[in-house]
């Protein structure tokens, strides 16, 4: 399998049968577990990892955005996608000045407020927290333009940051247009707009070597097909995703190229495309007090108790010397995880440009 071996009719325009409502309904329903819960799900280890890769992929294109900038220049972010608002506090440690939340899950968007305004309410009573003003909106990213709902429409933004979430408008070559071009025409000349999706390329190597050709997993992941994958189409290439306790929904691969040429239409220049392995083994050496923060070692394993097999791995992970490739997790929450890449794009001044 290559990037080469998609179908010749490119643009391909399936029907759209109504997956983003499936969709919506989907992460409405979902329901927001306890720090308890969080810590027995098989998946604890992976979510920590997904976050501190999006940790560090925030907080390396907030400090490129900052070495063009003056002091006391305005931070505005465009979190698209945001869900409930598992970024937030990525938000607030990057001290930016401006945040505009959206997502097509109005429960999502309504708990991803009141998260905000807690932070807020917090910042308050302390003299060292940050503070920043957002703005909150439900609306479909693949169908609606989303820079008319911003309270000023004119305003220009940093970064524009997409996380597990951009894969979804891969059914139809318009949705896909229209969520690139969101993400692009609010971003001001040299600010970015950042992403996490699903490998395509390591999803159709895995399915390729898989017995039925149909579907693959472990006890914590399942891609089963749903279309032709000999060779699937640039869109609609939808399987069902299946991720222990949080998705069970219809997905799309991204077939990386065309986003690539999509973005420059829109004057976004391709500057990083890492799988998480490698961009795991990249800021390994800068990320892992952090990494060793949200492992939770003192939550999880509060007595420190010596004999823990999984204590002992993340202690060893957190010397350096974890003796096993995927550190905390477990080889399943490896597998699952390494599915995914983070990508970066570049606003030019000009289509020319990118
Ligand atoms: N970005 C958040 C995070 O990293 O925690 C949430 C990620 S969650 C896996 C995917 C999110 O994408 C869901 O909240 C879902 O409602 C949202 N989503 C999917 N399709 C969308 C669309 N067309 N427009 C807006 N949001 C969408």
């Amino acid at each position: 399998y290559d990037e080469d071996e998609w179908r010749e009719n490119e643009f391909e325009n399936p029907p759209v049968d109504g997956n983003m409502r499936v969709v919506a309904s989907h992460y409405n329903e979902l329901k927001e577990s306890g720090r308890t819960e969080r810590v027995k799900s098989r998946i604890f280890h992976m979510r920590n990892f997904n976050n501190w890769i999006k940790s560090q992929l925030i907080s390396e294109y907030i400090k490129r955005i900052k070495t063009n900038q003056r002091m006391g220049d305005p931070m505005r972010v465009l979190d698209m996608c945001c869900g409930k608002g598992g970024d937030l506090l990525k938000w607030e440690k990057a001290m930016i000045t401006h945040l505009i939340c959206t997502d097509i899950a109005e429960v999502s968007v309504e708990q991803c407020k009141r998260r905000y305004e807690d932070i807020i309410r917090r910042a308050e009573h302390s003299k060292f927290a940050h503070k920043f003003t957002a703005e909150f909106f439900a609306c479909d990213s693949t169908l609606v333009r989303l820079r008319e709902r911003f309270k000023d429409p004119s305003l220009k933004l940093n970064l524009v940051s997409c996380q597990f979430a951009f894969h979804y408008s891969f059914e139809s070559l318009t949705q896909a247009d229209c969520m690139v071009r969101n993400a692009a025409e609010c971003l001001q000349p040299g600010g970015f707009f950042i992403a996490t999706i699903p490998d395509a390329f390591e999803i159709m190597k895995r399915l390729r070597a898989s017995p039925n050709g149909r579907s693959f997993g472990n006890e914590v992941y399942n891609i089963e097909f749903c279309s032709d994958t000999n060779p699937p189409p640039f869109f609609g290439a939808k399987y069902q995703f299946h991720l222990e306790g949080v998705v069970d929904c219809p997905e799309f691969l991204v077939h990386f190229p065309t986003l690539e040429k999509l973005c420059r239409k829109y004057g976004l220049k391709l500057e990083r495309k890492t799988t998480f392995a490698d961009y795991f083994k990249e800021n390994m050496d800068n990320g892992r007090n952090l990494l060793q923060r949200m492992s939770g070692l003192e939550t999880v394993y509060p007595n420190r108790v010596g004999n823990d097999e999984q204590y002992e791995h993340i202690k060893r992970y957190c010397k350096g010397n974890t003796g096993r490739p995927y550190g905390s997790l477990s080889k399943s929450e490896w597998e699952a995880a390494t599915l995914y890449l983070v990508c970066a794009f570049r606003k030019c001044k000009n289509t020319w440009d990118s």
